[in-house]
């Protein structure tokens, strides 16, 4: 792997891609620093080694429009604050203003160019645009996992100009290893847990995951679609019937495969998708009609917890029900308690993709786990076993 630790910037021009894309209250205040935070180590590198940093980012959705709204000039002071340097600002992306802005950039200091979406070329990955981003540093390194899944100019096409001259910064590099160590090296038994609200967009990680992993946990909405494949009754709960065929190929293989699949055997369920409805604790395939599924149940918990502790290495991608409302929120707090209690014992926890991040910084699992990445689909399409055009062109 070609990580920032291999090069020395003095004297040089650091074009660093971050991940920028913070939320950003009415009065453009940033209300979520994670992103710039994780992004201090690899720009603290690049000014102690004697070299200056050029970054550059998207926000939000312009489309190729300027919108000023959606100008990261708004996050330069919160950039300085966390960085302990005063950040410079261009208001564009490239061309005469942004290149006379690079040159005159002295060692120590930092340049944000503007929101690199202004432009179309930017998400179209056009070439000619690449090159001329490439004019901005000596060189190149990518920090913005989050992107790492497009092949933008500025995430993928660019890093062709800089043939030699090009690495991950730290946090790209955490999470490659993160994914690797799940996927690859991981000590056995390897868990996955894998939750969410449907099988059809988990069915990819799934088939590639069983080559991985020991033991497989479904949970959440996908629960309904295996059990009623099983000739199970469901009630109303979330279920594909459409998938079900799949689904019971799903085990076939997982048995071909060795892999234990463990599927909730009794859940909390709900006369209404709501969080005053009523509700009552049954067997997974005996869901009464008028009622749903939305919570994992006391035995399907206590099997889990067997699991998850003798587990080495967990990856968990999805909660285990509807955990946005308090009264479904409790399968969800508990697996995240069982994998806290895994990884003190020494297990390697990795928590990514979709929603998954959400539900573990709502609970205050973040510094519970061993990492939870900072790429939704780009850690979702790295499950599914597809190699980032992001990464690629940092290895070519
Ligand atoms: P995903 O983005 O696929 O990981 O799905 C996350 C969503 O799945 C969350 O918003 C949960 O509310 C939802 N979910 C989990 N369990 C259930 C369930 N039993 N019924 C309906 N939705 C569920």
């Amino acid at each position: 792997m070609k990580v920032i630790d291999d090069l020395n910037f003095k004297n040089k021009k650091a074009l660093i891609r971050v991940d920028f894309n913070v939320p950003l209250d009415e009065n453009f205040n940033v209300t979520d620093t994670n992103r710039i935070e994780a992004a201090k180590p690899t720009i603290i590198k690049v000014l102690e080694d004697g070299g200056s940093a050029v970054l550059m980012s998207h926000l939000g959705r312009p489309k190729g429009e300027r919108n000023p709204d959606l100008s990261l000039k708004h996050i330069c002071g919160k950039v300085s604050e966390i960085i302990g340097v005063d950040v410079k600002f261009v208001d564009d992306s490239v061309g005469e203003n942004v290149e006379k802005a690079v040159q005159e950039l002295q060692n120590g200091e930092i340049l944000l160019i503007e929101n690199l979406r202004f432009y179309n070329e930017e998400t179209a990955g056009d070439k000619s645009f690449a090159e001329q981003l490439s004019k901005l540093g000596d060189i190149y390194v990518n920090d913005a996992f989050g992107t790492a899944h497009r092949a933008h100019a500025s995430t993928t096409i660019v890093a062709q100009f800089f043939p030699e001259n090009k690495c991950f910064g730290y946090l790209l590099a955490k999470e490659i290893e993160s994914i690797e160590k799940v996927m690859q090296t991981g000590e056995k038994p390897v868990l996955a847990i894998l939750g969410g609200a449907k099988v059809s967009s988990k069915i990819t990680i799934i088939e590639n995951i069983l080559d991985k992993v020991d033991h497989l946990i479904v949970g959440g909405g996908m629960t309904y679609t295996f059990v009623k494949a099983q000739g199970g009754q469901v009630g109303d709960s979330i279920c594909e019937d459409d998938k079900m065929e799949l689904a019971l190929e799903i085990l076939k293989k997982a048995k071909a495969k060795n892999v234990e699949v463990h599927i909730p055997v009794d859940v909390i369920a709900a006369d209404d998708f709501s969080n005053d409805a009523n509700t009552k604790t049954v067997d997974s395939d005996k869901i009464p009609d008028g009622w749903q599924g939305l919570d994992a149940g006391p035995a399907t918990l206590a099997k889990l917890k067997e699991v998850i502790l003798k587990s080495k290495t967990i990856l968990w991608n999805g909660p285990v029900g509807v955990f946005e409302m308090e009264n479904f929120s409790n399968g969800t707090i508990q697996i995240g308690n069982f994998v806290d209690e895994a990884t003190q014992n020494g297990a390697f926890s990795l928590v990514g993709g979709g929603d998954s991040v959400a539900a573990v910084k709502q609970f205050g699992f973040q510094n519970k786990v061993s990492y939870v990445s900072t790429g939704g689909g780009a850690m979702l399409e790295s499950l599914e076993g597809k190699t980032l055009p992001g990464i690629a062109a940092i290895l070519e």
